[in-house]
């Protein structure tokens, strides 16, 4: 089967409208490949990109997107054996970066002053042939499920760097914050099978059911605590608190009590982004518990290989659901009020 000239694609109008519409099919570069793109999930970025709520300028118009899993198609002239026609890969937040800076060289892709993000400055995946670096597509190997993938691409990757960066050992406990959302739920597994204790923090029963099922120790209900800091101090069973907290939640309260009930010692992993947040700590207490607070955005191609070997040999295991690229606007409603368990993954026309 060709590559036709037209295409469906949820496109980002310059008014900020919705529209799902064809377009012309793009056309790969020297170094980039063309994705026919199978399976996409939604991650709250996407929504993020969509209003225009953080202090980064996107492209307009702008096809969102970057949790993409589909088939390569074409590919530029400078691309080598590296990627070939008829592989599965995977299309990232991080679309491309120089990878000769200091950033790129040290193995800090996603620090790269040159970076290109997909669904934000480049077109993204919610569109059926999207266009990516070949240096950066993720090798997805085969007889993995597209669909269930597709969330590990920016999720799945990124709570994995996130965990790691909280220097949490086998044994320890960490906080989830926002652990029934996309990126929570896969970073209770994640962290289970890194050998960690969970703790899930989040609202209302179907996450708690969620959690219960992913494998937490125990669910603290924010809705419901009358002393949220006591409450994850009393689920760690010495009481001294969660030795790492990872914050993936999409409110700012959340990262301004952290600092109250990580343990002493304890390590605060900065995943999430509300807009307009602050980040808050009272200096006396940081000091003399040595807290340790720091960010943790994306991951390197490396991340993104040992993140997807993860998934590959079966230790990761979300639910998800799975609806049509058609019914993007439905997933970004549920969304904005809260109400999504896990994630959803739009499926590509084909
Ligand atoms: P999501 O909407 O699926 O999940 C967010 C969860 O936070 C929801 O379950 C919600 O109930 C919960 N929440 C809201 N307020 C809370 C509170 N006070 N306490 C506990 N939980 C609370 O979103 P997602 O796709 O998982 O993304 C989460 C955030 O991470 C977004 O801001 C996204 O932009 C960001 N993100 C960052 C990176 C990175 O590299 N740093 C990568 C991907 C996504
Ligand atoms: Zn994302
Ligand atoms: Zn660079």
């Amino acid at each position: 089967m060709g590559i036709p000239e037209k295409q469906w694609a949820q496109v980002i109008e310059p008014d900020n409208s919705l529209v799902y519409k064809q377009i012309p099919v793009p056309k790969p570069g020297p170094d980039e490949v063309l994705v026919n793109i199978k399976y996409s999930g939604v991650c709250h970025t996407d929504l993020h990109a969509r209003n225009g709520d953080w202090p980064l300028d996107r492209k307009l118009p702008l096809i969102g997107g970057h949790e993409g899993a589909g088939v390569v198609v074409a590919k530029g002239s400078l691309v080598g054996d590296e990627v070939n026609v008829g592989e599965n890969v995977g299309v990232k937040w991080l679309n491309g970066s120089c990878l000769a800076c200091e950033f790129c060289q040290k193995g800090d892709e996603p620090l790269c002053a040159h970076a290109e993000l997909s669904g934000y400055t480049v077109d993204g995946t919610f569109q059926q042939y999207c266009v990516a670096k070949a240096a950066h597509v993720s090798k997805i190997p085969k007889g993995v499920a597209l669909d269930a993938v597709a969330p590990i691409l920016c999720a799945g990757i990124t709570v994995y760097k996130g965990l790691k960066e909280s220097g949490a050992r086998p044994g320890q406990s960490v906080a989830i914050v926002g652990a029934g959302g996309g990126l929570g739920a896969l970073a209770q597994q994640y962290a289970k099978a890194m050998g960690l204790r969970v703790i899930a923090i989040d609202g209302g029963d179907e996450k708690k059911a969620l959690c219960e099922q992913l494998g937490a120790e125990a669910y603290v209900d924010f809705t419901k605590s009358k002393d949220l800091v006591h409450d994850v101090q009393a689920a760690t069973s010495d009481g001294l608190g969660p030795h790492a907290v990872i914050l993936v939640a999409v409110s700012e309260l959340p990262f301004q009590q952290a600092a109250s009930y990580v343990r002493s010692r304890g390590t605060i992993v900065a995943i999430g982004l509300p807009a307009n947040a602050y980040l808050k700590a009272p200096v006396f207490g940081t000091v003399v518990r040595m807290i340790n607070i720091k960010g943790s955005y994306v991951g390197n191609r490396q991340d993104g290989v040992e993140a997807l070997d993860f998934y590959a040999r079966g230790l990761i295991k979300c639910p998800f659901k799975t609806v049509p690229l058609s019914d993007l606007p439905k997933v970004y409603e549920l969304m904005e009020q809260g109400k999504i368990a896990g994630r959803y993954v739009v499926e590509i026309p084909q």
